[in-house]
């Protein structure tokens, strides 16, 4: 790091649907300060980043000078909008047409590089996380809902839109006769497989004992979406992270299901199924360490 860049100061904010996590770093990515603040009304959590963030800066005694967000969606991530940073439609009270973007450019007077939540936790982890070492890969939360970051061939896949893999086609189990939680699709990907529709049918994923059957259905969903991912576009990694993968059973499960699910089609051994379907290396810092590398983005 050269001299000068010892007064440069970053911030990155993952934005999700239940708090915003917010991160000062120095130029080469080393956090400096961090808090959490919880989802309230936009204004209300918009103020309490920016302050937090400027009040951080100056105590640090430095200067801001990009900011990056990983957020939640449905989200307008084409810089040529007008609608960029934008959230779009959503069922959470209060935020649908929130301008994020422009709201924290204003606040902080620097730019802003937005992305979503799975994006930019996937660049993360190709720089320097779980997905180092892979030209291609995907990272999939399966948190309230399910999403995927896909990147291939250099870049982020889906743009200027972004994928909705979380609401894809699936087959049901012979064993699951939950009618799907999606107000869309019902039992699409995410119907059958959030921890929103897990919870629905079989309770707290965190009271359950690992040999309930519902695990077993779980894993035969997340597998099958590992299967189309592997399909489409052929990832060297896919990554698994959100609150439903913290029960430390389900990846070994997904894992097993996948290589019966594959029928050695793709000649891929348990060993390289294990390497392929694997955790993030940031785990629950992945959107904010994606915030940060954003932030990094928009100075270069
Ligand atoms: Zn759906």
């Amino acid at each position: 790091m050269s001299h000068a860049d010892n007064n440069i100061l970053l911030a990155g904010i993952d934005a999700g649907g239940t708090s915003f996590k917010c991160a000062l770093s120095d130029a080469g990515g080393n956090i400096l300060a961090r808090q959490r603040f919880a989802t309230v009304l936009p204004d209300d959590v918009i103020n309490s980043c920016s302050e937090f963030l400027l009040a951080e800066a100056a105590a640090q005694g430095g200067k801001l000078k990009a900011l990056g967000i990983a957020t939640f969606g449905p989200v307008d991530v084409d810089p040529r909008s007008k609608l960029y940073g934008t959230i779009l439609n959503t069922p959470k009270p209060g935020w649908s047409q929130t301008a994020l973007r422009h709201a924290f450019e204003t606040r902080l007077g620097v730019p802003v590089n937005l992305d979503t939540d799975v994006n930019g936790a996937l660049l993360a982890e190709l720089q320097d996380g779980a997905a180092r070492d892979a030209q291609t890969a995907a990272y999939v939360t399966i948190g309230t809902g399910i999403g995927a970051g896909l990147f291939a061939g250099g870049a982020l896949l889906g743009k200027p839109l972004h994928p909705e893999f979380g609401h894809i086609a699936i087959a049901r189990h012979k064993d699951d006769p939950f009618e799907g939680a999606c107000p869309f699709h019902g039992d699409c990907l995410e119907g059958m497989a959030s921890a929103k529709a897990f919870t629905a049918r079989f309770g707290s994923p965190a009271e359950l004992p690992a040999d309930h059957a519902g695990w077993q259905i779980e894993a035969d969903y997340l597998a099958q979406a590992c299967w189309s991912l592997s399909l489409s576009f052929r990832p060297e990694r896919i990554l698994l992270g959100g609150g439903l993968m913290l029960a430390d059973h389900l990846l070994e499960m997904v894992r097993a299901k996948y290589l019966v699910r594959s029928a050695g089609y793709l000649e891929q051994s348990a060993d390289q199924i294990a390497k392929l379907i694997t955790r993030p290396a940031h785990g629950d810092d992945a959107g904010l360490r994606g915030g940060l590398y954003l932030a990094r983005q928009a100075l270069s």
